[in-house]
């Protein structure tokens, strides 16, 4: 159920040791992809220091273009434990092939993230859900917020104890950004919903410097957390490279989401 009047409070889902939810703000940041091991170990140095609480990286790639880098598949998802536990940060990863989740289990991904392409895949998200493993649920492109909630119905009612919405922005009319970051939800879901929210601006503008000041709008309108890719070189970045912060834009993010869990009453994750 993830309707809020059966709730009394929202509820918060535990990553490894970091909870979301909890009135204590997170930020998740890595790579896009998962790019070698030398390349992941980097990244997670460096969104260890910048105070994040959660890695990120993608092995299963969804592309546009079937010639572009697709991911390094089960090597990639090896590559991003170990520099998560090098690190001591819980890892996230996509999943795109319900084939795919033994290796998921296997290399202990701490949250499966649902892309935009398939929130709306239920033949996965029921075969997924059972496993036990907190699910963070992008929004669809085109997706309502009435679908939204039915896909994390569908992982709920089919076993998922934790689901975690993430807005990444819509595609709109409009083509000067990628996509349309849909901040007017947020209050609506916090009515309708006790699942805890993240928000991606990352994937919504499209662009690296655009990204700090809808970050802390998003703390501002209430996310419970963050996700955004950063790369220690942006340029050599294998996909989505012109959305990579660098570290000290990171850093900066970082800060400004303290200083907002603040305004808002809350606190930032230690
Ligand atoms: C990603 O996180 O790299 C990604 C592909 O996200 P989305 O599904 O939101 O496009
Ligand atoms: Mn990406």
């Amino acid at each position: 159920m993830t309707e809020r009047a059966y709730f009394e409070k929202p509820s918060v889902a535990k990553v490894g040791n970091v909870e979301i939810g909890s009135g204590k703000v997170v930020v998740i940041s890595g790579p896009c992809s998962v790019e070698g091991r030398d390349l992941m170990m980097e990244s997670a140095r460096l969104v260890k220091d910048a105070g994040a609480q959660i890695l990120r990286g993608g092995a299963y790639k969804p592309r546009t273009s079937p010639y572009t880098f697709q991911g390094f598949g089960v090597e990639g998802l090896a590559q991003l434990k170990d520099a998560g536990e090098a690190f001591n940060l819980p890892v996230v990863s996509e999943i795109m092939d319900a084939a795919h989740l033994p290796a998921f289990v296997d290399h202990k991904i701490d949250m499966l993230q649902i892309g935009a392409r398939n929130m709306q895949n239920f033949t996965m998200l029921k075969s997924i859900a059972a496993a036990g493993i907190p699910i963070l649920l992008k929004r669809a492109l085109s997706g309502t917020v009435d679908e939204w909630l039915y896909s994390a119905e569908y992982c709920s009612a089919f076993g998922s104890p934790q689901v975690i919405l993430c807005e990444r922005g819509i595609r709109t009319y409009e083509p000067a950004t990628r996509n349309t970051l849909d901040l007017t939800v947020l209050p609506l879901l916090r009515e309708w919903t006790h699942l805890p929210i993240i928000v991606d601006p990352a994937h919504a503008v499209g662009v690296a410097r655009y990204i700090r000041p809808l970050a802390a709008a998003s703390i501002a309108a209430g996310a419970d957390g963050l996700i955004v890719e950063a790369h220690p070189r942006p340029e050599i970045a294998r996909s989505d490279k012109d959305q990579a912060l660098m570290p000290n834009e990171l850093a900066d993010i970082v800060g400004d989401a303290r200083v907002q869990a603040a305004v808002t009453g809350r606190s930032f994750h230690p």
